[in-house]
């Protein structure tokens, strides 16, 4: 258990873990990996303070470098759902709970975009966690559409339970070696329901099944934390970067504009000051 968890891994995130352990908390960044970051993406940066030049790739892994150093804990995998419990929130990752008072989102700009039906599907047929609902397909065939080679985990856990497994891919990505997974050409277009089967439309045709996952790097931010305020695409914050729930913070470009490296930063810095004050201030009314 830690005092916060970070959800993201670009330079939001390491500046909140930086000044997080700097003042005293324990930290634990969950993230699915660098090449998601839009800084990794940056071929030379020239407007970061201190370091005239600079591929993006470079400052990121010399961000990550200094935050691992000063005892962050890492934990590569995709955060999927953040649920309030009590005075704590619990974090799910892969089979992984974390617990902790506080919370900060520094997720980034990009959103995921869905398929025509997804949402609605949801819950009925449609699911985005492996483990949470696979069993619920035991011994039904069921479709895999993965847009990372995250989802191969997934995948392998569903083909222990599940009759068939069909892979379709919504990104380029390196696919998993499990021979039990079959795959299939295709780009997934559509999702429909049809005599109590999920129907996947794809470029190539159409294919029935009991039940259809979904794996992503990333988590829409009002899915990922249910009652979170947004302000378009942005998560609302104030100038403590607290959003509407208590001892939830955001950072960077997903707080929206500018989306710009310094600003990531200097984010990260107010919310790990912020959530050190409001854990202090919890434990103080705990113990009155
Ligand atoms: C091509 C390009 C060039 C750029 N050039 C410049 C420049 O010259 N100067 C400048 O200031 N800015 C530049 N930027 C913008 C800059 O990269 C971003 O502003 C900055 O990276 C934002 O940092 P962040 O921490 O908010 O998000 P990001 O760096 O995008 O990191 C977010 C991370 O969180 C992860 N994540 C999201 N959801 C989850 C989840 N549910 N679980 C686990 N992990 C999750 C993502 O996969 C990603 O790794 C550029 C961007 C691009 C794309």
């Amino acid at each position: 258990m830690s005092d916060l968890v970070i959800i993201g891994g670009g330079p939001g995130a390491w500046s909140c873990a930086v000044t997080a352990i700097n003042r005293g908390l324990s930290c634990t960044v969950v993230t699915t990996g660098k090449k998601f970051s839009g800084l990794t993406k940056a071929h030379l940066i020239t407007n970061y303070p201190g370091i005239p030049e600079i591929s993006g790739e470079e400052l990121m892994d010399r961000m990550e470098k200094q935050a691992r150093d000063m005892g962050t804990e890492v934990i590569e995998g995709n955060a999927r759902q953040i649920m309030p419990s009590g005075d704590q929130y619990m974090t799910l990752v892969g089979n992984d709970i974390l617990t902790s008072p506080a919370v900060v989102l520094a997720l980034g700009a990009a959103r995921p975009k869905l398929l025509p039906g997804e949402e609605e599907l949801l819950g009925h047929g449609v699911s985005w966690c492996g483990t949470c609902d696979g069993m619920f397909y035991r011994k039904k065939p069921v479709a895999v559409l993965s847009a990372w080679a995250g989802g191969a985990e997934d995948a392998e856990f569903l083909a222990n339970v599940c009759s068939s497994v069909d892979y379709y891919t919504l990104q380029p990505h390196e696919k998993p070696s499990d021979e039990r997974i079959r795959f299939v050409d295709g780009k997934p277009t559509a999702l429909r329901q049809e005599n109590g089967q999920i129907v996947l439309t794809t470029d190539q045709g159409e294919a029935a099944y009991s039940g259809v996952f979904i794996f992503r790097p990333s988590v829409a931010p009002g899915t990922l934390l249910p009652g979170l305020q947004l302000e378009g695409n942005a998560i609302y914050v104030d100038r403590r970067m607290a959003t509407n729930l208590p001892r939830v913070y955001a950072c960077g470009d997903c707080t929206g504009q500018p989306l710009q490296i310094a600003k990531a930063v200097g984010e990260g810095n107010v919310a790990a000051i912020s959530a050190a004050q409001d854990i202090a201030e919890l434990r103080k009314g705990k113990q009155a």
